[in-house]
C-alpha cells in the first residue's frame, strides 16, 4: 500500500472555518490562519465570499427561530467572508478550542475569541461544531473540486507513522 499519507484515513478530519465579516474588516485574517497554521493544521480550500442573506440563512438554519437571527443573518452577508477547511487529526473538536466560547466574555485568553472579541454578534470566526456539521458546512460552502488533496511536508514531523 503506497503511503501517500502520513494520517490514516479516518484520522484526516476536516472541518469548515470562516472569518467572519468583523474578522476581515478588523485586518484579523493572518492572525487567525497563522492559528490554525502554527498548530499543526493543514489548510485545504480557501476562498472571499460576501454571502446572500439566503446563503447566510441556510448557513446558520440550526439558529432559526432565535431572537438575533436576524441580525446574525444579516451580519454574516454584510461584507467579506474568508471561507476555509482545514484537515488534521482532531481538527474539529480542538479548532474550536482555539475558537473559544460562543461569548468573548466567556472565552478564555489564548484563544482566538479570548483575545480578539469582545462581544459575542461580532465574534470574529465561525467553526463547526462536529463531524455531521462539518460535513454539511463544507458541502455547501466548496464544490468536492475546490477542496486540496496534498501531502504536507511537515506531517512525518506532525505525527508518528
Ligand atoms: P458558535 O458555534 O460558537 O459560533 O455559536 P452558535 O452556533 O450557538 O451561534 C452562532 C453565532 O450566533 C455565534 O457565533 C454568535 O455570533 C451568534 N450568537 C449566538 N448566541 C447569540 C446571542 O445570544 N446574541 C447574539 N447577538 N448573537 C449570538
Ligand atoms: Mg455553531
Amino acid at each position: 500500500v503506497s503511503q501517500t499519507s502520513i494520517l490514516e484515513a479516518a484520522e484526516r478530519e476536516r472541518t469548515f472555518i470562516a472569518i467572519k465579516p468583523d474578522g476581515v474588516q478588523r485586518g484579523l485574517i493572518s492572525e487567525i490562519i497563522h492559528r490554525f497554521e502554527r498548530k499543526g493544521y493543514k489548510l485545504v480550500a480557501i476562498k472571499l465570499v460576501i454571502p446572500t442573506k439566503e446563503f447566510a440563512e441556510k448557513h446558520y438554519h440550526d439558529l432559526k427561530g432565535r431572537p438575533f437571527f436576524n441580525g446574525l443573518r444579516d451580519f454574516l452577508s454584510s461584507g467579506p467572508v474568508v471561507a476555509m477547511v482545514w484537515e488534521g487529526q482532531g481538527v474539529i473538536k480542538y479548532g474550536r478550542k482555539l475558537i473559544g466560547a460562543t461569548s468573548p466574555h466567556n472565552s478564555e485568553p489564548g484563544t482566538i475569541r479570548g483575545d480578539l472579541a469582545v462581544s459575542v454578534g461580532r465574534n470574529t470566526i465561525h467553526g463547526s461544531d462536529g463531524p455531521e456539521t462539518a460535513n454539511a458546512e463544507i458541502a455547501l460552502w466548496f464544490k468536492p473540486e475546490e477542496l486540496v488533496s496534498y501531502t504536507s511536508n511537515a506531517e512525518k514531523w506532525l505525527y508518528e507513522p
